[in-house]
């Protein structure tokens, strides 16, 4: 069997598409159009690159964009007031914070500032309680496990009743996959487990699963034999093995591998996120979409 590949970065074509649309439908009709502010402290690379993209991101949707850069000795409560700012500024729907922040910020209380209602990432315990009661509570599910749900969704898998492994317990993606796959409603009624570092027989478990969630963080840990045949398998790890040339730029590059041995689970799963191009590209996608919602609810349109 050679599985269908569940491609990220079409399905997020599509996705951005769809809210192009709404935005330029919501502009006509009430003249007002998301906003974003992402908040950057310092200049760490890998920080940089992830606001950029997300800046573009949300610019190429008509978004209204504020990037507001700060430098890292900026104090904590000097970052509060922003964050209050942002709360008070109705132009703004979600409001980032791109971790990591320097070690003086106690990252938690700035998170916590965020007005629950511009908290695009979901990472706000208000948030967090909305999704663990789901249905029409949740309003901000977090980015990376929504896109998840999404990806199984609009491949056509059959969530209801299905046996849901998850790979890994992290409050960013583990836990809430789990919570978002045994919810009561369309895209979940799923029967879930969830596997960590203390699982007794980790095979066992993840050969059960009709859809298998890996987010370990452990280059080729999920090995082939442990998938059943026909399941679909989501690997959500992203591990840097090496480096290699880019063919393109002719700079050099990370070569990254995901959870799961791709090559042999590919011949025996019925669906396969490949890593890169997977899971990857859907996590901005949803924080543009959750940003779009934040507008629908302000306008009761949602
Ligand atoms: P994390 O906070 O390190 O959590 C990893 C989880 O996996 C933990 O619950 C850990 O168990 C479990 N685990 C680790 N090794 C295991 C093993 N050998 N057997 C069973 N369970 C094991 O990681 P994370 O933030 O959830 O991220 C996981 C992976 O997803 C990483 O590769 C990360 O880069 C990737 N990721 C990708 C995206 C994206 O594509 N957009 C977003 C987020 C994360 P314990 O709790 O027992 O320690």
């Amino acid at each position: 069997m050679t599985a269908k590949l569940i491609k990220g970065t079409e399905i997020r074509e599509q996705i951005l598409a769809e809210i192009k649309e709404e935005v330029e439908k919501i502009k006509a009709e009430h003249g007002v159009v998301p906003g974003l502010v992402t908040i950057l402290v310092g200049e760490n690379p890998a920080s940089v690159s992830y606001v950029t993209a997300k800046i573009k991101t949300a610019k190429s949707l008509g978004f209204k964009e504020v990037q507001d850069n700060q430098p890292d000795d900026i104090s904590e409560e000097a970052l509060l007031e922003l964050i209050d700012k942002y709360n008070n500024d109705d132009t703004i729907h979600g409001i980032l914070v791109q971790l990591p922040l320097p070690k003086h910020i106690d990252e938690k209380k700035v998170l916590n500032a965020i007005d629950p209602d511009k908290d695009v990432d979901g990472f706000h315990p208000v948030n967090v309680g909305r999704l663990m009661i789901g249905g029409k509570e949740v309003k901000f599910p977090p980015c990376t496990p929504a896109g998840i749900q999404e990806m199984i969704v609009r491949a056509g898998v059959e969530t209801e009743g299905a046996e849901v492994v998850v790979v890994g317990r992290s409050n960013i993606v583990g836990k809430p996959i789990a919570v978002m796959m045994m919810q009561k409603g369309p895209g979940a009624n799923a029967t879930v487990t969830v596997v960590h570092t203390r699982t007794k027989d980790l095979a066992s478990h993840c050969k059960r699963a009709d859809i298998l969630i890996v987010a370990a963080g452990v280059p080729g840990l999920v090995k082939p034999e442990w998938i059943k045949p026909g399941a679909c398998v989501i690997d959500v790890g992203v591990n840097r093995v090496g480096e290699k040339i880019s063919e393109k730029t002719g700079k050099k590059v990370a070569i990254l591998r995901g959870d799961v041995d791709f090559d042999a689970a590919k011949e025996i799963a019925g669906w396969i996120t490949p890593v890169p191009g997977g899971v990857g590209p859907m996590t901005i996608t949803m924080l543009m979409k959750n940003t779009l919602n934040s507008l629908k609810y302000k306008l009761g349109l949602a």
